[in-house]
């Protein structure tokens, strides 16, 4: 299960998955591995959507963070 954590920073969300990821959406970073190799990863997708506000788009994203 997926989770996101309020850093108490605006654009700035922790991605709880089988590791904890830090996005953020200002600098449109992530620490996954899959950033790291120039991806735009799921997590940093799925704080986009959480941003907007789109709370149905974010379950969608967790259902395909916990297939993955
Ligand atoms: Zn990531």
């Amino acid at each position: 299960m997926c989770t996101f954590a309020d850093q108490g920073m605006p654009h700035t969300y922790v991605v709880r998955g089988s590791q904890n990821y830090l996005v953020d959406l200002e600098k449109e970073t992530c620490t996954c591995p899959d950033h790291a190799r120039g991806h735009t990863c799921k997590h940093l997708l799925a704080a986009v959507l959480l941003e907007r506000g789109e709370k149905k788009a974010v379950q969608r994203m967790n259902e395909a963070v916990k297939a993955a």
